[in-house]
């Protein structure tokens, strides 16, 4: 587990699976398999074994060990809804999510179908959990769309959307269900452009339907060099979160900042 993570929209990321494979367009320049391969025989590495995918049961405890609540990102170099995780594994990462509750999980999965159904089943125990987010990321209407058909079918207290990376216009989109989305473009070596209108589109579609809405990054060759401001400011809102810290408050949809509920 990293305690620290770059990615602006979490604290930290926890990966009990390493190494995935493509499933759809956004996956092209996928920043994990970059950074996996680069391991790739390195003896002792954890990616020693590049991005061939593999369950690594020794992080499963990792959550219990750190004690103060953090947001974490579930399985930033993988993806725990891939074919060859065996549906237990997935329920003894959701155990452990659900034992260290102090944590606030952001799951995220472009194999939405088969957590839909294992959200109706096997994980049925995990799903209404208020400090686990469930996701799916959308790339494009061709994918991306059904995606959120499945994950909107799911129980979940908190489903999301990580529209990165956007690679067509896909609003005017229906978030009914939908708690937060998250937008951003694609960044380093051969980067695809993203138009402004496109995220405009989709800060109006959250807005007008009172979902949060984070921006991201623009992305491209040089991500600083483009940062993240949509149109002279920041979106950096979230939903709500459980916490057990008292009295502290966070960012809230549309900048309002609101008491932590208590857990
Ligand atoms: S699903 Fe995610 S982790 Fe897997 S190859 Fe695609 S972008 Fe990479």
């Amino acid at each position: 587990m990293a305690d620290q993570s770059k990615i602006e929209w979490t604290d930290a990321t926890w990966n009990p699976v390493r190494g995935c494979t493509k499933i759809s367009p956004g996956c092209s320049h996928c920043y994990a398999e970059t950074f996996a391969e680069r391991f790739r025989g390195t003896a002792g590495h954890p990616y020693e074994f590049g991005f061939d995918l593999r369950l690594v049961p020794e992080k499963l405890a990792d959550p219990l060990k750190w004690r103060s609540s953090k947001m974490i990102f579930v399985n930033s170099m993988s993806d725990l809804f891939h074919a060859d995780v065996p549906d237990d594994y997935i329920c003894s990462v959701a155990e452990m999510m659900v034992r260290a509750s102090w944590h606030t999980y952001q799951v995220l999965t472009k194999r939405a179908e088969r957590m839909a159904s294992l959200l109706r089943s096997k994980l049925r125990f995990a799903a209404e959990q208020p400090h686990i987010w469930w996701g799916v990321s959308v790339e494009d209407r061709q994918h991306g769309l059904p995606r959120i058909d499945s994950l909107r079918s799911a129980p979940a207290k908190i489903r999301f959307l990580s529209v990165e990376p956007l690679l067509e216009n896909i609003g005017p989109m229906d978030l009914s269900g939908i708690d937060w989305v998250i937008v951003g473009g694609e960044s380093g070596r051969g980067a695809r452009s993203m138009n402004v209108e496109w995220v405009r589109q989709l800060r109006s579609d959250c807005h007008r339907q009172n979902v949060a809405f984070f921006f991201k990054q623009w992305g491209g060759v040089n991500k600083a060099k483009t940062g993240r401001l949509l149109d002279g400011r920041t979106y950096d809102e979230f939903p709500k979160r459980l916490t057990h810290d008292s009295d502290e408050t966070v960012k809230q949809p549309r900048g309002r900042s609101i008491k932590r509920l208590r857990s």
